[in-house]
C-alpha cells in the first residue's frame, strides 16, 4: 500500500539512482509531445477561451530562463561562461513559451526548447537559434489558434520578424529607442507629418497614461521591412515617469486597440513572475539539481518539473477542491508542503479524499488518532 498505488495507481518505482540512469537516457523530443498532448485536452475541456484576447487572439509569452548553474558539475550540453576570475561556470538555460492574458492569474508553459552548447557561438546567438528551432514546432503543434508572439527586444528585428511572418505569427515584441534608430528616424518624419496617432487618460490617483502608435513604419534603414509601432507613457501624480515602453507588431494599431495592446505588451513580466519565479521559489525547486547524467538527465527533469507545474495550473483553471484549497491557504508554496507532509505520513485512498481531508474539519476529527 502506498499513495502511489492508490492515487495514481502506479506500482513500481525504481529506486531513485536507478530512476536517474533510466531518465538520463530518456530523449527531450519523447517527452515535448505530452505538453501538446496535455494542451489538446485542455482545448476539448473548453477552458480555453479564459484566455482570449485582442479579439480572440492567444498571446504566447517568450522568454528565456536559468534553471541550474554550478561550478563544479556540468554535462556535455552545458552552457559555459568564463568568469572574471578565469574559472568557468556551467549552466543551462531554456527558452520557454507559455499562455497567458493580462488580469488572469494562471498561465499554461505551451512548450520548452533547450538553448544547448554550440561551439564558438555566444549566449544571444543561441537564444535566437532555440527561437528558430522553437517557432516552426510550436505552429506545427497549434496550427488552428491564432498566436501572438510576445517577447522582449532581442526579437525586435528584422529577421525573427521575417521567421514569424513565414510563419503566420502576429507578434508583439518590445522595440527600444536604442536599437532602432532607423525606427526612430522614421517616427520622427511621420510625426512632422501628423501621422503619429495618440491618446491620453488621467486615472482617479491623478496618474497620466500617454498611448502612441503609428502603422507602416520601417524596422530598418533600407526601408525593406515596414511594421507597427506603438508606445506607452506613465507620469506618475508627481509628474515624475513611472514607466515606458514601445512595441513594434504586425497588428493594425488604433486609438480603439492601443490600450488593449499595451495591456498585451506589458503581460510579457507574467512569464518571468508566475511561470519562472513560482518554479524557482513556489515549491518547484528548478534550481535544485535533480540529477544531472551523462547526457540529457537535466533537462528531462526540468521537463518532468514544467509539466508537473503544467498540470497543477490546470487543475487551479478546472478542480473545484483544489481551488478552494489554495484560497484557504493562500500561498502554493504552504498548500504543497501540507500535501507533502499528509502524503509522507498516510496512505490515502485518493487524490479527491486527500484535499477533503485538508479542507474539512469534520473529516479531520472522525479520524482521532489514539494510541
Ligand atoms: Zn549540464
Amino acid at each position: 500500500m502506498s499513495n502511489l498505488s492508490t492515487m495514481f495507481q502506479v506500482s513500481k518505482v525504481p529506486k531513485s539512482s536507478q530512476m536517474r540512469t533510466i531518465l538520463d537516457a530518456v530523449l527531450p523530443v519523447e517527452i515535448l509531445p505530452v505538453f501538446d498532448d496535455v494542451f489538446r485536452r485542455v482545448d476539448s475541456g473548453k477552458i480555453l477561451h479564459k484566455f482570449r484576447f485582442l479579439s480572440g487572439r492567444y498571446l504566447f509569452l517568450m522568454d528565456t530562463s536559468e534553471y541550474f548553474s554550478s561550478k563544479k558539475r556540468s554535462c556535455p550540453s552545458c552552457l559555459q561562461a568564463k568568469q572574471q576570475d578565469g574559472s568557468v561556470r556551467f549552466h543551462h538555460n531554456i527558452l520557454q513559451v507559455a499562455l497567458a492574458k493580462p488580469g488572469f492569474p494562471q498561465v499554461l508553459p505551451i512548450t520548452a526548447e533547450e538553448i544547448c552548447q554550440e561551439d564558438g557561438k555566444n549566449k544571444q546567438d543561441c537564444e535566437i537559434n532555440a527561437a528558430k528551432r522553437l517557432i516552426p514546432r510550436l505552429v506545427a503543434s497549434h496550427p488552428h489558434m491564432d498566436i501572438v508572439i510576445v517577447a522582449d527586444g532581442l526579437y525586435s528585428h528584422v529577421p525573427f520578424v521575417q521567421l514569424l511572418r513565414n510563419h503566420g505569427l502576429s507578434f508583439i515584441l518590445v522595440a527600444k529607442p536604442d536599437d532602432h534608430a532607423a525606427l526612430l528616424e522614421d517616427l520622427k518624419g511621420l510625426r512632422e507629418v501628423g501621422a503619429v496617432g495618440g491618446i491620453e487618460r488621467t486615472d482617479r490617483k491623478g496618474r497620466r497614461h500617454l498611448y502612441e502608435y503609428c502603422n507602416e513604419v520601417s524596422l530598418r534603414s533600407d526601408a525593406e521591412m515596414k511594421t507597427n509601432w506603438f508606445s506607452y507613457r506613465l507620469i506618475n501624480e508627481d509628474g515624475k515617469l513611472g514607466y515606458e515602453n514601445s512595441w513594434i507588431t504586425d497588428l493594425r494599431v488604433t486609438a480603439q486597440n492601443v490600450e488593449e495592446l499595451v495591456e498585451a505588451g506589458r503581460s510579457r513580466w507574467k512569464i518571468e513572475n508566475e511561470n519562472f519565479n513560482t518554479l524557482k521559489n513556489q515549491g518547484y525547486h528548478i534550481e535544485h539539481n535533480f540529477g544531472h547524467g551523462e547526457k540529457r538527465l537535466s533537462f528531462v527533469m526540468f521537463l518532468l518539473n514544467l509539466l508537473a507545474f503544467t498540470i497543477h495550473q490546470i487543475l487551479e483553471l478546472r478542480d473545484v477542491l483544489l481551488q478552494r484549497l489554495y484560497k484557504k491557504i493562500g500561498s502554493r508554496k504552504e498548500m504543497w508542503v501540507q500535501i507533502r507532509t499528509l502524503v509522507n505520513l498516510f496512505v490515502f485512498d485518493s487524490w479527491i479524499f486527500l484535499l477533503s481531508f485538508i479542507l474539512d474539519k469534520r473529516l479531520r476529527r472522525s479520524f482521532h488518532l489514539t494510541g
